[in-house]
């Protein structure tokens, strides 16, 4: 059967968080546009990611709060945890959102959907089930998904990764998960406070990316969870038994078996880069990804990556950001370029972990030892007290004129608390401006306040200031 060709102004592979946003944007401002998509709508993030993983750690963040007795007066209690219906909640999370990002909506904003595996066949053709579409611009949009290490025994079939644990419907007696990035800590956590014994293996420390200081304090609390954290280990061997599965690992140059009943594999990402065709495009790729430049344009001009494909940090926001990069250059011709100095990111544990902009050891690499690192802590914060939540600070890296470099917050809220400083990073701002600010009281986000203020104590209240001070009360005013 002959395939009916579509000419289009812009063709986009993959409706996931990058894909629908260039999708939205460009048929909005009158690009044909053309939107295929071979699994659901909506992506990692709406059905395997971010938002079964927020709704999973809400339920276990109300179980938690049943338990805790940190206000005299109130008892905790046990709590009552169905695992299956705790699911129901998370699919219906899904659900409630699914409208956003269905073909119904964007075909209702005049994008014609194609619900096919595609492949490029050309320069500017791709094909996709019966059609063939030739599009003057095209964007890559078709994601990432878990890696699996290639460990002796790991049967890929018998192991849990984000794709499937959220239709886990019996609660794991022992969770074992491999990695210790965002997705396995916020994994660790969820099950473990909804009754899941659980056991973390990395072979770096947890969250290696984000400021190690904070991560104490994270860390303590997952371990005052009973979360057992194995960092550091090789896990050599793995032997997957009827309903158990053990893990043999190096820890301290000892070998170890440790088992339990699941295993969740949250040890990175790789590119969904097979069967496209890229090669048939002149589109260069690496294990990272598709090779972009600064304006997302890949090695042939007309054709963009966007989101986790493009080799870049792998975040819903930066997925989104892309997009915009992305519209710019291709409807308005304004040659618009990434830039990741204020990139903030979140890992949705309790207490949450945000940074954004340099950590202090990345900017003392690029900076050297002139930068100035402030910090405030909860536990002087009056919200904070009040909420008996006090575990946690914020640290705030400067360089040696005040010019803000990078924010790290754990605490309650931290994720909402970023943004302040990344607004800070993006504008360029001194550290004054924060110190500035009026902040309502009490609210958390005087501890940013706060960490500004820091940066000028010691000048502020030393002898030459108050020689100078004792010399202005002279003068008449
Ligand atoms: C457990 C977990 C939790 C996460 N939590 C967060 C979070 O809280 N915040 C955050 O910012 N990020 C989070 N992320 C990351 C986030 O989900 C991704 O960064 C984001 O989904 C990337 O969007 P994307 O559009 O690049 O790719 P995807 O969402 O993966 O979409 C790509 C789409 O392309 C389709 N596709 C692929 N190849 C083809 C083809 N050949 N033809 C047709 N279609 C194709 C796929 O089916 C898929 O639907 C999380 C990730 C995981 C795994």
């Amino acid at each position: 059967m002959s395939k009916e060709t579509i000419k289009t102004d812009i063709c986009i592979i993959g409706a996931g968080s990058g894909g629908l946003s260039v999708a939205a944007g460009a048929v909005q401002l009158g690009l044909s546009t053309v939107l295929i998509e071979r699994a659901e709508m909506g992506g990692d993030c709406l059905n395997t990611g971010c938002v079964p993983s927020k709704a999973l750690l809400a339920a276990a963040k109300q179980a938690a709060l049943h338990r805790k007795k940190n206000i005299q007066g109130i008892e905790g209690n046990e709590p009552q945890i169905d695992f299956s219906k705790v699911k129901d909640h998370v699919i219906e999370s899904i659900d409630v959102i699914a409208p956003n990002d269905s073909v119904e909506r964007f075909e209702g904003l005049g994008v014609k959907v194609i619900k096919e595996n595609s492949r490029f066949v050309g320069r500017d053709l791709i094909e996709a089930g019966n059609y063939l579409i030739k599009a003057k611009k095209i964007v890559i949009a078709a994601g990432s998904r878990a890696v699996i290490p290639a460990i002796s025994g790991l049967d890929k079939e018998r192991v849990f990764t984000n794709e499937n644990i959220f239709s886990l419907r019996q609660l794991p007696d022992h969770l074992l998960v491999i990695g210790a990035g965002p997705v396995g800590v916020e994994m660790a956590q969820a099950h473990r406070r909804l009754g899941s014994e659980v056991s973390i293996f990395t072979n770096r420390e947890i969250l290696p990316r984000d400021d190690q200081k904070n991560v104490v304090v994270l860390r303590n609390v997952l371990l005052e969870e009973g979360i057992k954290i194995h960092e550091h280990v090789r896990v050599k061997q793995v032997k997957h038994l009827d309903t158990e599965v053990i893990l043999t690992i190096e820890e301290n140059g000892k070998s170890l078996d440790v088992s339990g009943s699941h295993l969740l594999i949250g040890a990175g990402r790789k590119p969904n880069l097979e069967g496209l065709g890229l090669e048939n495009a002149g589109v260069e790729f690496d294990t990272k990804g598709v090779k972009v430049d600064a304006r997302l344009r890949t090695s042939n001009k007309n054709i963009f990556a966007v989101g986790d494909i493009a080799g870049g940090p792998q975040f819903t926001h930066v997925a989104g950001y892309h997009a915009g990069i992305v519209i710019r250059n291709i409807c308005f011709k304004i040659p618009a370029k990434v830039n990741y100095t204020a990139l903030p990111w979140v890992t949705y544990s309790d207490p949450e972990l945000a940074q954004t902009g340099l950590t202090e050891v990345s900017a003392r690499d690029l900076h050297g030892d002139s930068i100035k690192v402030v910090e405030s802590h909860l536990n002087e914060n009056d919200r904070a007290i009040a909420e008996r939540s006090t575990k946690g600070l914020i640290r705030v890296v400067t360089d040696k004129n005040g010019r803000i470099l990078g924010a790290s917050i754990v605490g309650a809220n931290a994720g909402e608390l970023i943004s302040l400083w990344s607004l800070a990073i993006s504008q360029k701002l001194k550290i004054s401006s924060v110190a500035g600010l009026i902040v309502p009281y009490p609210t958390l986000s005087e501890v940013s306040k706060r960490a500004a203020g820091a940066w000028y104590t010691t000048k502020l209240f030393s002898d030459k200031t108050r020689n100078i001070v004792k010399l202005l009360q002279k003068i008449p005013f």
